[in-house]
């Protein structure tokens, strides 16, 4: 079956999909993007991933191009045209197409929008089972880590890194603590049972998984302490996993080839995956 992407109002083959190399995403990474799990072809927390795309398009001054409704209903057509049961949808805004090439906004932007959907077997992925590797690359990103900006360079590099280590994910390291993971955001739990991941921040994306793992954990009376923690203190740890909406809540099991506990996927990382899928089907749109 081909692909149909939207972009700037058409639903389009894949092959059709046309922006301008004028445009500003391309250009700059004048742009802000999103990703929302899909389940049996419903929307994953989309309310929580469609409040910090109007955060972060309000943080670079960029305009949508179309109201929050109608980007809804956007990703649904695009999982009902594409015959989406489990997987993605992407969506990305840009500064528009703008001649000459000039770094201060043009007068009249017209944003670009482009969104796509792709299937992935999020809850039956084999990484969920065996947990995963992780390796530590120095966080060199711009300081402003809580807007999800395109601009995504360090984060290919720090992945490739890992990637060519065999691992799936990178943490990143700024004054010797974990910031997050390349694409993810990082946990631990402590010897004492306390679940730890570093407080939202310019440093750090808020990731909405997080936000919604701690709620979960935190009605179930765990205790969740947000605070920055080094790879020393993960090593020492009982558990320690990564959480996303392209992965859900996923087991950390090596850092830099060593080994956190037995090497294993912990009984806790594993009942938290239980109850975020748990949550996201019962909550699913
Ligand atoms: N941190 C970074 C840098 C990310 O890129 C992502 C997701 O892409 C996350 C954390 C996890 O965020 P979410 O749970 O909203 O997918």
């Amino acid at each position: 079956m081909q692909q149909i992407v939207y972009v700037d109002g058409s639903f389009v083959p894949a092959a059709d999909a046309k922006v301008s190399v004028f445009d500003r995403g391309f250009l700059f990474a004048d742009g802000i993007y999103e990703v929302s799990a899909v389940l049996d072809g419903k929307l994953i927390d989309n309310d929580s991933h469609l409040a910090r795309l109007q955060r972060s398009v309000g943080e670079i001054a960029l305009a949508l191009p179309v109201t929050l409704q109608r980007i809804v209903d956007i990703q649904k057509e695009l999982i009902a045209r594409n015959d989406l049961t489990d997987g993605l949808v992407y969506l990305q805004v840009t500064r528009g197409a703008a001649i000459p090439r000039d770094f201060a906004f043009p007068k009249h932007p017209k944003p670009t929008l482009v969104m796509f959907a792709s299937a992935k077997d999020i809850v039956n992925a084999a990484s969920a089972k065996t947990g995963i590797g992780v390796v530590t690359v120095p966080d060199i990103r711009w300081a402003r880590r809580d807007i999800k900006s395109v601009a995504l360079l360090a984060q290919v590099l720090a992945k490739q890194a890992a990637a060519e280590a065999g691992c799936a994910e990178a943490w990143m390291i700024e004054d010797g603590k974990v910031t997050e993971g390349g694409s993810s955001s990082a946990f631990i739990l402590t010897q004492d049972d306390v679940l730890v991941t570093r407080q939202n921040s310019s440093a750090i994306l808020p990731g909405c998984t997080r936000k919604a793992v701690m709620k979960l954990a935190e009605e179930r009376q765990l205790r969740v302490e947000e605070r920055a923690f080094s790879v020393d203190e993960a090593l020492a740890g009982k558990e320690a996993f990564i959480t996303s909406a392209s992965l859900f809540v996923q087991a950390v099991v090596t850092i830099d080839g060593r080994t956190v506990a037995n090497g294993k996927p912990g009984p806790m990382t594993t009942r938290l995956r239980e109850i975020y899928v748990e949550f996201a089907r019962a909550t699913a749109v």
